[in-house]
């Protein structure tokens, strides 16, 4: 059946990058059917990391016609660190025997180097969970299959975007590195990360990237015990401008990096053998556009990863899981066409009411804190403090605002502006900073 809809209500769109922007959706009404009689709604995933293969598992479960796009084998990894927080762990499903380790203490280390134990106020269940990519990515992505999504081992080229309201995409691939491919589809969900062909080809502009180097290093059995259940952070101008430095073990490694070029050469662990070297683009915000006609970006490529930690693997399968369910609800399993507008109410809506705060909130703590090596060094000494421990874990490992006591939020407060007045920033940077 035919429905009639207004720009006002829920405009069938397929809106096009504002170079290219096509004039038949200025007119105020339009008519289009959301009918997709005889078939399933069909959607294409890019990427499969963790939004991808969320976003696909919750589409092929939810009854649309899903085809997962990945250009990498399984045994590629994403560079990453790898932490996760507890939290993930059961949201997602995810086995415990996938974990390499569970870090139960953090070392933050100063610009002048004074050490601070960070994690004295875990509870005896609480860590945080240390994997490898690959062993994370190969295990949502066979869950994405096995729910019903279609592997595609291919890299995408590019995207034709429709000529109608209700027209399909075309998604251009080449198949085993040779021959060239394109398969058609009513709905693209831009998983590919920070690079995204697909926020390209929508238009969806820019976002601001730092730099994060990683080596994986092979250590004695005596300096890998010593990193058997710890992790390390090194905050200073030496290591990194605006970000931190980490130490994170792994299974038979560790995994040494950092957020810039300029601090590479420095971070070093005497006696270990690099046995590799990786580097990618992270995201310092979301984009522009998230969302254009039938195409929506998730996790990196939409620009999902937080200042100050620098955390986006649970916000990546996060919002693919949220997206991938926005469309299954508004195609009513798959039955009907989807528009812009039900992307936006499904997915955007819910994503920004839940979590712009918190963005805000670490963009904030990066800039208080990370601006100079005095900053830095007020920030080691605040970590020192029980509860400062306390509210940054539980808001870390469980997703959720922590709720503390008054009387110990207005001690936080005092002990902040005594940490920053002897790092002589009161006065001086506090007034260009606004949340
Ligand atoms: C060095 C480093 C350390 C990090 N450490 C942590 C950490 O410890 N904890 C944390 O939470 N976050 C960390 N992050 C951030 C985290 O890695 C990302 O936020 C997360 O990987 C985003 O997941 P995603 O699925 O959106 O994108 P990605 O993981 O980047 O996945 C994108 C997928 O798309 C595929 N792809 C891309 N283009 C195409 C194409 N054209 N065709 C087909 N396939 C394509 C890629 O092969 C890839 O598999 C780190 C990032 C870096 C760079």
């Amino acid at each position: 059946m035919a429905a009639k809809f207004q720009t006002s209500f829920c405009l069938p769109s397929v809106s096009t990058p504002t170079t290219k922007r096509k004039p038949y959706f200025h007119s105020l009404t339009i008519s289009a059917s959301k009918s997709i009689s005889g078939r399933k709604l069909r959607a294409a995933v890019i990427g499969g990391g963790p939004a991808g293969s969320s976003a696909a598992e919750a589409l092929a479960s939810g009854g649309v016609e899903t085809f997962l796009f990945e250009r990498n084998p399984p045994s590629v990894a994403k560079p990453c660190g790898g932490a996760i927080p507890l939290c993930m762990l059961e949201e997602f499903d995810i086995p415990h025997h996938l974990i390499d380790r569970h870090v139960t203490r953090m070392r933050i280390f100063s610009p002048s180097n004074i050490a601070v134990d960070f994690g004295k106020t875990l509870k005896p269940h609480e860590f945080i969970a240390m994997l490898r990519r690959e062993v994370l990515d190969s295990f949502l992505r066979s869950r994405a299959h096995a729910a019903g999504a279609t592997a595609v081992d291919g890299l995408v080229t590019g995207l034709d975007l429709p000529a109608s309201p209700s027209a399909p995409y075309t998604v251009h691939y080449t198949a085993n590195g040779s021959s060239r491919k394109s398969l058609t589809v009513d709905v693209v969900i831009g998983a590919d990360g920070a690079n995204s062909r697909v926020a390209k080809a929508i238009g969806a502009g820019d976002y601001a990237c730092a730099i994060a180097f990683q080596e994986r290093i092979k250590l004695p059995d005596e300096k890998m015990a010593y990193y058997e259940n710890l992790a390390e952070m090194y905050v200073g101008d030496d290591v990194s401008p605006d970000f931190y430095a980490w130490v994170f073990p792994k299974c038979d490694h560790v995994a040494v990096g950092t957020g810039t070029v300029r601090a590479k050469k420095d971070i070093k662990i005497n006696g270990g053998k690099v046995i590799k070297v990786e580097a990618h683009p992270i995201p310092e915000h979301p984009r522009p556009v998230r969302v254009r006609g039938r195409v929506a970006l998730v996790g990196d490529a939409a620009g999902y990863v937080t200042k100050c930690s620098g955390e986006g693997i649970y916000f990546a399968a996060k919002s693919g899981r949220l997206c991938g369910n926005a469309v299954v609800k508004a195609s009513e399993g798959g039955e009907r066409m989807i528009y812009e507008c039900d992307l936006r109410r499904e997915y955007l809506k819910p994503w920004d009411a839940e979590y712009v705060t918190t963005f805000r909130f670490l963009d904030l703590l990066q800039r208080v804190f990370y601006g100079s090596n005095a900053c830095r060094e007020a920030l080691v000494e605040l970590c020192g403090d029980e509860y400062v421990q306390r509210m940054t874990f539980e808001s870390y490992l469980y997703k959720k605002l922590a709720h503390g006591s008054v009387r110990d939020d207005v001690k936080l407060f005092m002990n902040s502006v005594g940490s920053l007045m002897r790092s002589r920033i009161v006065g001086t940077r506090m007034d260009s900073l606004i949340l």
